[in-house]
């Protein structure tokens, strides 16, 4: 029997008109690091919305189906261009701006890109790979910078904000299949070339609803989110998106993402919310550290892309602000898991939930694997790799205009599972910890160490600013951990002191032998521990390394 309810399809353009009548009120700030920061409101972000498809088809006779790259920071521009181009039936595709040349080309040619959008501060990035980029058409530069650098260049170059001045604001949009193309992004690609998830309206809609919840971010038009996690970065973690459905406030950082700035931004605009990487939350500790500022505006953090250390929380907790730990990847939309405790707990028994990695929503289901190919208990105990389903989850990477979709073994089971390369256990309550990546657990003597827990234990000594530990290839054990730390400015403490503090909580045979102190921690190019870096760099000798007896 089939159900007697209407079926309207989940787009894009349904979120935004939402938005831009419901909450038309609401804000999205861009800081411009000067005297004000710019506001637009929802109702002029979607007027401008639509300005833009307007313009993208008649002037640049963008169609359905033509894929738009944006090189963007996080601004209101983005926010129309993340709404504009999926609600006409093109495909958005957000270019991550720290990646190195070779990888941008790459990928700018796998999408054939037909358009790049690009803010005017980045086009010396832009500029110099337009020769390798045969499919771009068109490049439409927004904001301040010197367009020279287009000169002479075999593409069509237009402004902005020319192209939208005088356009209707109203845009027909277009009634399109929900499991259609709205949006790509390709994963950060730590091995071999990136890989592209290409979200459909259908998944990003029900992914926005999810973020809405109040077991994820739970936040309303009372509340402003200062989005860090740049708009490239699995679209910003799903906040543009959801934030036209509840109306919330968003504080862009645009380029100013160095931590004096957040601190500025959070101190004046007064965020009830934030979102960002551990790479930032820990530089802008060392900042308030130094200066202390007012960060008690945010309520709640979302903090994940890499593991929370618990020293990190704990440290914020002392200035009044609540880190949530979350977990996802490129390919899950990203929202896996967020930690919220259960209901009932003090704040003592509430901890423990806290620090893991958190609990899975209705929409994600999740089983663990073991080495031998078995399923696991969800037990606390029992460590798999995780395995995941649901309807904003990858079902296949893009291959490309004439290929099909690509499901390596590695990545997709036979039965249609994301496996995620990370490695955990789950309690029986739904909460998951994740010890490691497949790829960088320490396999000692037949035993694993995890390197993420001695990170932890390491990161939680006062000396220590960040220290990130990788598998080096051992005579006797096969592997043994490289424990490669950065100490905080004024620290004395030495390999044997830092070893008799970690011994405090790990077990004696899993402590390194293996030392050295670094200036920083080599990151990736959304800002994680790049341990390849660190492994290549041991391999080639560069790293001074001391080994305890
Ligand atoms: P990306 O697709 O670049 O966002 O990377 C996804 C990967 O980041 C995951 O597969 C995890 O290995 C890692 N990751 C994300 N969130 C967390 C977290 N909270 N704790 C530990 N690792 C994480």
């Amino acid at each position: 029997m089939l159900s007697t309810m209407q079926d309207v399809q989940l787009n894009i353009s349904r979120i935004l008109e939402h938005g831009r009548k419901v909450h038309g009120r609401s804000t999205v700030t861009t800081w411009t690091g000067e005297a004000e920061p710019h506001r637009r409101t929802f109702a002029e972000i979607g007027d401008r919305a639509a300005q833009l498809a307007n313009a993208l088809r008649d002037e640049l006779g963008v169609e359905p189906g033509s894929v738009l790259a944006t090189l963007m920071w996080n601004n209101a521009e983005h926010v129309e261009a993340y709404f504009a181009i999926p609600s006409m039936g093109a495909v958005l595709h957000t270019l991550n701006l720290r990646l190195p040349p070779e990888q941008l080309v790459f990928i700018v040619n796998h999408a054939a890109d037909r358009v790049v959008l690009v803010n005017g501060t980045l086009l010396p990035l832009l500029a110099p790979l337009l020769p390798q980029l045969p499919t771009v058409e068109h490049v439409v530069v927004s904001g301040a910078g010197d367009r020279s650098v287009l000169d002479g260049l075999d593409v069509r170059v237009h402004d902005y904000e020319a192209l939208l001045a005088g356009r209707s604001d109203h845009y027909d949009w277009p009634e399109l299949d929900e499991r259609q193309a709205a949006a790509m992004c390709y994963t950060s690609g730590t091995t071999g070339d990136p890989k592209g998830v290409i979200y459909s309206h259908r998944s990003i809609y029900l992914h926005s609803m999810q973020v809405n919840m109040a077991e994820s971010m739970g936040l309303t038009d009372r509340d402003t989110s200062l989005v860090v996690v740049p708009q490239f970065h699995v679209n910003a973690w799903g906040l543009p998106h959801a934030t036209f459905m509840t109306g919330i406030n968003l504080l862009m950082p645009d380029r100013f993402l160095q931590p004096a700035p957040l601190a500025e931004m959070i101190e004046r605009e007064k965020p009830t919310h934030a979102a960002a990487v551990p790479t930032i939350w820990q530089g802008l500790l060392a900042e308030v550290t130094a200066r202390p500022r007012d960060l008690t505006s945010m309520k709640q953090v979302t903090i994940g892309g890499a593991a929370c250390p618990p020293s990190l929380m704990e440290a914020y907790e002392k200035l009044g602000v609540r880190l949530c730990h979350a977990w996802g990847m490129t390919e899950t939309s990203p929202l896996g898991t967020m930690a919220h405790p259960p209901a009932g707990l003090s704040a003592e028994e509430e901890w423990p939930y806290r620090i893991t990695q958190g609990r899975f929503p209705a929409g994600v289901e999740a089983r663990l694997i073991g080495p031998g190919g078995d399923r696991l208990p969800w037990d606390g105990e029992s460590a798999g790799e995780l395995e995941v389903r649901g309807t904003w989850i990858a079902g296949a990477y893009y291959g490309g205009a004439s290929g099909e979709p690509l499901r390596p073994a590695d990545k997709f089971s036979a039965d249609g599972w994301l496996k995620t390369g990370d490695v955990g256990v789950i309690s029986a309550d739904g909460y998951l910890t994740l010890t490691d990546r497949a790829k960088d657990v320490i396999k000692s003597g037949g035993e694993w160490i995890s390197s993420v827990e001695l990170e932890n234990a390491l990161m939680a000594h006062p000396e220590v600013a960040e220290a990130a530990v990788v598998a080096v290839p051992d005579d006797k054990w096969g592997e043994r951990p490289l424990a490669t730390v950065v100490l905080k400015d004024g620290a004395t403490v030495d390999y044997t002191g830092l070893r008799t503090f970690l011994g405090q909580s790990i077990a004696k045979w899993q402590l390194p032998e293996r030392w050295t102190f670094i200036e920083a921690v080599p990151k990736t190019s959304v800002g994680k521990f790049d341990k390849k870096v660190i492994r290549r760099q041991y391999a080639d000798g560069v790293l001074d390394v001391t080994r305890l007896a």
